[in-house]
């Protein structure tokens, strides 16, 4: 008879490694599936790899690098019994138990492999949208964020015109949280409208230090790899005019893209692919003995410590679960 995990855990950020602690802790010998860091959408600790200093996660005075921070939530992890598997979740059987999930691990060349679970816990990020250009990638880290609550209060951001490119709520939320440190946050958006809800928006554009730059295109980031952004270049989508804007940074607040392709059909998503939670304040899902936890099934936060909150529910949630399953 094949091994039967208590839980699986699918992501190792925040929430993953917090569900992993506290599962570890209530004696259930959570397995993590991690990701195999073939790409950014799969790397081991999740979006705060690609962080540099994460000041506003309780506990650290004087903040902590993101992957810091990741490897010390493994450990804990780990010292607490969970068993970690760098591989990536190609796809699941949710449609009976015990659940089927399988993974591969492309660095390595691992084929893929099945592990079946009583419960699992799904905590597999989202990742931030950009633009896609080639300067972009170049600067990232250098000048090129996607967050502004984590990277805005960086020293090379104060006082300094910075670059918001988007329409929608997090553009207008980021540009505004941004005037706490820049001189000017200039607003590009590629129409002459925003999509933000109309008291976000109206705060932003009475912002003095928010200039809106309609009808606007980043074509490319420009700069260096002492100073990191120095400009970017835009286009002016009606008139076909380019300019230069000197800054040094931009951030792309375009959306978010929940990291959830492999649970279509699945368990419920709602319309932009976010995993529905079954119960406010909860982390159980259309599936029980599913549970989800962190930015994979919340598109309003998407904060590392909220992610971490409900990694603990999702523990808690599945360690009361299997108990009544008479599963120990
Ligand atoms: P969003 O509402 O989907 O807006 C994305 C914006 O980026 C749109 O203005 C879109 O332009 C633009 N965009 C998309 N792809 C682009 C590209 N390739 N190049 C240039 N521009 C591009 O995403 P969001 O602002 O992240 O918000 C997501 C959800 O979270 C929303 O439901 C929002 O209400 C919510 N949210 C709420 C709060 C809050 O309440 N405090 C804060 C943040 C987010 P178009 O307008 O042309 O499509």
């Amino acid at each position: 008879m094949a091994n039967i995990e208590h839980v699986v855990i699918i992501g190792s950020g925040p929430a993953g490694w917090t569900a992993a602690i506290y599962a570890a802790r209530a004696n259930l010998k959570p397995l993590v599936i991690a990701g195999d860091g073939a790409n950014r959408e799969r790397m081991p600790g999740g979006q705060l790899m690609f962080t540099t200093e994460v000041e506003n996660f309780p506990g650290f005075v004087h903040g902590i690098d993101g992957q810091k921070m990741m490897g010390v939530l493994q450990q804990q992890a780990e010292r607490f019994g969970t068993r970690v598997l760098q591989n990536f979740v190609t796809r699941v059987d949710f449609t009976a138990r015990p659940f089927k999930i399988w993974h591969i691990n492309d660095l390595s060349g691992e084929a893929e492999t099945q592990v079946l679970a009583q419960a699992v816990i799904i905590s597999t990020g989202a990742s931030a949208n950009y633009l896609g250009l080639e300067s972009e990638k170049k600067f990232e880290n250098n000048g090129v964020s996607a967050c502004a609550v984590c990277d805005g209060a960086l020293p090379r951001f104060r006082d300094n015109p910075l670059v918001v490119v988007g329409g929608g709520d997090s553009a207008v939320e980021e540009g505004t949280y941004l005037t706490k440190f820049a001189s000017m946050v200039y607003l590009v958006h590629r129409r002459d409208t925003l999509r933000a809800s109309k008291i976000m928006a109206e705060r932003a554009l009475s912002n003095k230090k928010i200039k809106p730059l309609w009808n606007s295109a980043v074509e490319e980031v420009l700069g260096n790899d002492n100073d990191g952004v120095t400009a970017v270049r835009i286009k002016d989508l009606k008139t076909n005019a380019t300019s230069v804007i000197e800054c040094r940074g931009m951030f792309a607040a375009i959306g978010h893209t929940p990291n959830t392709a492999f649970l279509k059909g699945q368990i419920d998503l709602d319309p932009k692919g976010y995993i529905a939670l079954k119960e406010p304040f909860r982390s159980t899902t259309s599936v029980e003995g599913i549970f989800a936890a962190g930015d994979c099934a919340d598109p309003i936060y998407r904060q590392a410590i909220t992610a971490a909150g409900m990694g603990c529910k999702a523990a808690i949630d599945a360690e009361r679960w299997l108990a009544e399953q008479g599963i120990d």
